[in-house]
């Protein structure tokens, strides 16, 4: 009967194989994936909340560019990834131990490149905004050249809530 408290707390996890340790090893497990489960949707809803989010800028952007406020603020994102100025974990300035992308654990160092265009665990904000799960590089090159700001506004707007809210969570 345990089995059944187990697959419900699981079935959100795309695999059973915790489920199967839990059943190997007994209850030591259970709160370890009850979290595990928690920490998933917890991810989910946050993740959906941002790519939901009707945002406000869009409109404004889209609408009429007069204010300057909004002006200054889309400047300021796209000369801030142009210019590599995010405070991504790749930075000259840093020992190269903490280069790495601490969200994918692909082991690949986390430049804008990587940010912008690759990280598989930003894929569905690149999707939603950028019309696909990864750029290539002359594709990413376009971009922040200009091909559509509006575009890479967005996307870096939810992503950067995303990764900020896995970093300050969890720590990763
Ligand atoms: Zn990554």
């Amino acid at each position: 009967m345990s089995n059944n408290r187990a697959l419900r707390s699981g079935d959100r996890l795309e695999n059973g194989s915790l489920i199967n340790l839990q059943a190997l090893t007994g209850e030591s497990l259970l709160e370890k994936e009850r979290r595990l489960s928690e920490m998933i949707l917890q991810l989910q809803m946050v993740r959906d909340q941002l790519l939901n989010q009707q945002q406000l800028h869009t409109k404004v952007h889209r609408g009429n560019r007069n204010s300057f406020d909004e002006m200054k603020c889309l400047v300021g994102v796209i000369f801030k990834l142009r210019g590599q100025l995010l405070n991504l974990n790749f930075n000259v300035a840093r020992d190269e131990a903490v280069h790495l992308c601490s969200m994918c654990n692909q082991f690949a160092v986390e430049d804008t490149f990587h940010y912008v265009s690759v990280c598989p665990v930003l894929s569905e904000f690149r999707v939603r905004w950028l019309g696909k799960k990864a750029l290539s590089e002359s594709e990413c090159i376009e971009y922040l050249n200009g091909s559509d700001w509006d575009k890479l506004y967005n996307y870096h707007m939810r992503a950067w809530k995303y990764r900020s809210f896995l970093i300050q969570e969890y720590n990763t």
